[in-house]
């Protein structure tokens, strides 16, 4: 995977969650103050923008630039969680490396997410992002282990991310926003673990084409 699919998954990204925009919001408003969708609409137009000006020449300066992006751009406790995600994994990616290897991604991952759980202090069943990066990543890790191809090994982390986000819904927040809610927020999905699953359909979308 090169500096091309990088850069589209971004752009998939990007598209995905203007097209997801008031589906977010809507996840937002009923756990949170309803601007998940914007937070990132916000992000991610800020993203491309860049991404555009100053075009990344490797996989690790386009996912470094992103982290950077939703860092500077997004004021919401999604902007410094997500940043940080790409931030860590355009770090483990290393910025001059041309090429990443399915375990490679595998590891950036898992940087990510280390990432995340230490910024944000969650652990899996605070119905948070969390909650879908976590096994994502995990299959993601099993799938290259197995020696799956690209497309195979992405449709398990999607899948996985997928269920993860779901599973959320019958959950008490314990993080976040949504915790002040205490057993009201039991019932519906979290916005940030429904934005890790769109990002991860974006990957898969893009190992596709
Ligand atoms: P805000 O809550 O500041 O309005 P957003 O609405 O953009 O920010 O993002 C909310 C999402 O951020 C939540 O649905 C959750 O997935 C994620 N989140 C919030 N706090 C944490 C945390 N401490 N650790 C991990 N994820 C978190
Ligand atoms: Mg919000
Ligand atoms: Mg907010």
């Amino acid at each position: 995977m090169d500096v091309q699919f990088f850069t589209a998954w971004i752009e998939e990204i990007a598209r995905a969650v203007a097209d997801g925009r008031d589906h977010l919001t809507r996840l937002d408003a009923a756990i949170g103050d309803a601007d998940h969708g914007s937070n990132l609409d916000r992000g991610f137009t800020a993203v491309l923008a860049a991404l555009a000006a100053t075009p990344p020449e490797t996989p690790g300066a386009v996912l470094t630039l992103t982290g950077t992006t939703l860092i500077r751009k997004v004021g919401g406790a999604s902007g410094p969680l997500y940043g940080t995600a790409f931030r860590r994994m355009g770090a483990a990616l290393g910025q001059g490396d041309a090429d990443v290897t399915l375990a490679g991604l595998a590891a950036a991952l898992d940087e990510a997410l280390a990432g995340v759980r230490k910024l944000g202090g969650a652990t899996e069943g605070d119905k948070t992002m969390v909650d879908a990066l976590g096994p994502a990543t995990r299959a993601l890790a099993e799938a290259a282990d197995k020696g799956m191809d690209a497309e195979e090994a992405l449709d398990a982390a999607r899948d996985a991310a997928e269920e993860g986000a779901r599973a959320t819904i019958p959950l008490q927040a314990r993080k976040g926003r949504a915790s002040y809610l205490g057993e009201r927020s039991v019932g519906h999905e979290d916005p940030g673990a429904a934005s890790t699953a769109l990002m991860f359909r974006a990957l898969r979308a893009v190992a596709g084409r």
